[in-house]
């Protein structure tokens, strides 16, 4: 047996070493920062050793035991087989397609097995926190369908299940889709269900952003409700960046060839392998209290800004990740971004619910928890962050620059990687 199998960073640093300097920039930009991106998380060495391997040469065009390609059945349809059979274990789904490129890849592949362009589709709004794949006007979805949306309402800043079946009576859409990118509360998947069959429509959720929740077992699946469940392989769940399609039975054929020869061709077999690590990593009983402190840090990071008077909307979270308001300190999310990158805290802008403010300044700020929590900050560290995010929005370059050494310190106790 060979023992080479893939990564060796001598060797990149001789053949390229601009690239070699680039990777490690960005290694000491994550591991000297805080990271507080929603939809980011710290991978495990499994899941990057995987991910750079010699899976990367192969071409497997179709699926497990039906190859376009020969020298398939020796490594890469066990492997491929292994991340399908996981997916389904740790989910309960009839089947899983391993092969999405991204979330974006799996939508379209979700919308090219159900609806046909000029189809309604009802999806939740952009700016009340969906993701672009689900209608936007310059992405695909928004050209090619006919998408109408739902929305929180003003008073609580929450999906109204009763909101949502008015525009299903009202649009009767072929597909319903149900899932967010900036929305910090869980959603009724048995509302939906009901709305869907009442409306003879699809019912597809995009869990991307919370799927590690679910398979960490402190958010409600959507998997027993839904027709169909694409998600992220790379947010909450800590995987390598790609995508999963789950379906029902019924559904699995029209799965498989949307995806390929549908919408895709070779599939990445070592973001697959990757993937099967992952899952590998989420059946684990330590990502259940992994999962629980990610909700645990979101609700500290949470209710400690909310104490230095910063309005969340909804006024709290059930998932890894929450909306700040920052208008009331006289900023605007884009300010507030900025300033908290010149403090070493990484996160972003993000549109609260009727922003009156154009997308690219908005009114709030998104931050989640799933990498802090990867790096084992608990309650205590994220209330003390709290205060920093603050001194970083209020105080003066002096004063960022103070927060700046604190967040190193901090850092350096909780490394990202060793
Ligand atoms: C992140 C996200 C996606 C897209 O994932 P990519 O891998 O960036 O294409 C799709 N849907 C939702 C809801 C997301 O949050």
């Amino acid at each position: 047996m060979s023992t080479f199998w893939g990564p060796d960073f001598d060797e990149l640093r001789a053949t390229d070493p601009e690239v070699a300097e680039g990777l490690l920039t960005e290694l000491e930009r994550q591991k000297s920062k805080l990271q507080l991106i929603a939809s980011e998380n710290f991978a495990s060495p499994a899941v990057m050793a995987a991910q750079g391997s010699v899976l990367t040469n192969k071409y497997a065009e179709g699926y497990p035991g039906k190859r376009y390609y020969g020298g398939c059945e020796e490594a890469i349809d066990p492997l491929e087989q292994l991340a399908i059979d996981r997916a389904k274990q740790l989910f309960g789904a009839d089947h899983a397609n391993v092969q999405p490129h991204s979330g974006a890849s799996a939508n379209i592949a979700a919308y090219y097995a159900t609806v046909a362009p000029g189809d309604k589709v009802l999806a939740m709004s952009l700016p009340h926190g969906g993701h672009l794949t689900h209608g936007m006007k310059v992405n695909f979805s928004g050209k090619w369908f006919d998408v109408a949306s739902y929305g929180v309402r003003e008073d609580t800043e929450t999906i109204d299940m009763d909101q949502v079946r008015e525009a299903a009576l009202e649009h009767r859409p072929k597909l319903i889709i149900a899932g967010w990118s900036a929305y910090p509360r869980q959603l009724d998947f048995e509302a939906f269900r009901s709305i869907a069959d009442e409306v003879g429509a699809t019912l597809m959720c995009d869990a991307a952003h919370f799927i590690g929740l679910v398979a960490g077992g402190v958010h409600p699946s959507p998997v027993p409700y839904c027709d169909i469940v694409t998600f992220t392989t790379h947010k909450t769940l800590r995987g390598p960046r790609g995508a999963i399609i789950l379906c029902k039975d019924d559904w699995a054929q029209r799965i498989d060839k949307a995806v390929f020869p549908g919408t895709q061709g070779g599939p990445l077999e070592h973001v697959v392998a990757a993937k099967a690590v992952a899952l590998k990593e989420a059946m684990d009983p330590g990502f259940k209290e992994y999962s629980q402190r990610i909700l645990d840090d979101a609700r500290a990071l949470a209710s400690g800004l909310q104490d230095e008077g910063y309005r969340i909307t909804s006024g709290g979270t059930d998932t890894h990740l929450f909306l700040a308001d920052v208008t009331g300190k006289g900023l605007t999310g884009a300010d507030a971004e900025q300033r908290c990158d010149d403090a070493g805290i990484v996160l972003n802008k993000n549109a609260i619910p009727f922003d009156t403010n154009p997308p690219a300044v908005a009114s709030g700020i998104r931050a989640g928890t799933a990498t802090v929590a990867t790096q084992g900050m608990g309650p205590d560290e994220m209330r003390q962050v709290a205060a920093l995010i603050a001194r970083a929005l209020e105080g003066s370059d002096d004063d960022r620059a103070a927060v700046r050494g604190e967040i190193g310190d901090l850092v350096g106790k909780f490394p990202a990687y060793r």
